[in-house]
Formats: C-alpha cells, structure tokens, sequence
C-alpha cells in the first residue's frame, strides 16, 4: 500500500438499509449514540450497568450507534449524543465534531469526557518528553532495539495535549465520574426517554 492509498474505515462502509417495519417500528422514538474517544471503555459499562431496566426503555429509544461497534459516524441525524473520553488525537477532533453536527443534545460521560481525567496526565509532562520515554528513552527498551517514535498517515496524530470535550465543541451537559455510576445514565436516559428536562439527582453524582 502506497502512501496515498488507504484502507476503507468501518463507517465508510456501505450500510444495510432497513426494512419497512424496522423503520415504522423506530418512529416516534428518541435517537441516541454513543462513541468512545481517549478513555477506558469504563463508562461504557457504565451505560451497561442500567441492566434490564434499559429494556423497558428500548420502547421509546432506539440506539443507533453504539460505542460497541465503535462506528464513528453516524448516519442521518440523532436526537441525544453521549461521549465517553477526552480528545487525545486529530481522528478524536473528527468524531466528535461529528457528532456535534448530527446530535442536538451533547454529553459528556465521565471524568475523562468532562475534563481529561486519566489521560490528561500527559497534559503537564509535554507530548515530546512523554513520547520519548514511551518510545526512545524507555528504561525497558531492550539495548539494540531501534529508537523509533511511530508515526505513519494512518496513525492519528497526537495532539499536543489531552482536551476534555467542551475545549472542542459545545457540550449541553455533563455526568461526572470515573466511572459515572450506572444509576446517573439511566436517570438521564430515562428523562429523556420520556421526554422529561435532564436533572441529575445530587444522590447519583456525589463521590465522598
Ligand atoms: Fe475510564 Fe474513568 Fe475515563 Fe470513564 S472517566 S473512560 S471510567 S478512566
């Protein structure tokens, strides 16, 4: 593969239109994504850990991305959008300016989404001393070992540092954690769900 070629992504690919009742069966129904940026997946799970009551609510919601599937675009339009992870790379800028374009409503899950948490401890080392001691001046690196620091067209960029989702686009709301506990998706869920404002109870976001 030359430099100029690329692989196709997964979100380029092209997708299977739904069926008549599929589609009869989703109107009426609020449309949510989710997407994972630069974090753990932990949140994710917290979205899992909503359990089977998400069931009952799968009446009135459809998911039409999930970070599951870890497709980044999303086709059409979506009603509610929910970002787990910091922006630590351009592909992370793309995504989630994306999904700024196609969500009216925007959330920020967890620490990482909210301010950087984890990964932003980068943040006050510099991306140069942390890549050399990733890749140069790693002490475990063995001693004939090439002093590489990878970079390729189809490795997205590193941005200078880890930027929590709102220093990049509007986010309209934000559930704290690390992770978020299961209990505050599901009260935003499930206001939304039911076409209630979104009001995160003080009892699903207090730590201490
Ligand atoms: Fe993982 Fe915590 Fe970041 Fe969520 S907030 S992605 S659980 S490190």
């Amino acid at each position: 593969m030359t430099s100029k070629e690329r692989r196709l992504l997964s979100h380029e690919l092209p997708a299977t239109p739904p069926d008549a009742a599929t589609v009869a069966a989703r109107s009426g129904k609020i449309t949510i994504s989710t997407i994972s940026l630069c974090g753990c997946w932990g949140c994710t799970l917290s979205i899992l850990d909503c359990d089977e009551r998400i069931v009952p609510l799968l009446d009135k919601v459809t998911i039409v991305r999930s970070s599951l599937t870890d497709i980044k675009r999303i086709p059409g339009h979506c009603d509610i959008g929910f970002v787990e992870g910091g922006v630590a790379n351009e592909e992370n800028i793309e995504t989630l300016e994306h999904f700024r374009e196609h969500c009216d409503i925007l959330i920020s899950v967890g620490a990482c989404a909210c301010w950087g948490g984890i990964p932003s401890l980068r943040n006050p080392i510099g991306l140069a001393e942390c890549l050399a001691t990733a890749f140069t001046e790693s002490p475990t690196l063995p001693k004939d070992a090439r002093k590489v620091i990878p970079l390729h067209p189809e490795i997205p960029r590193l941005t200078d540092k880890v930027y929590p989702c709102h220093e990049v686009v509007a986010m309209d709301y934000f559930i704290p954690g690390c992770p978020p506990d299961g209990d505050a998706v599901f009260a935003v869920l499930d206001d939304a769900a039911h076409g209630r404002p979104l009001n995160l109870p003080r009892s699903v976001t207090r730590f201490d």
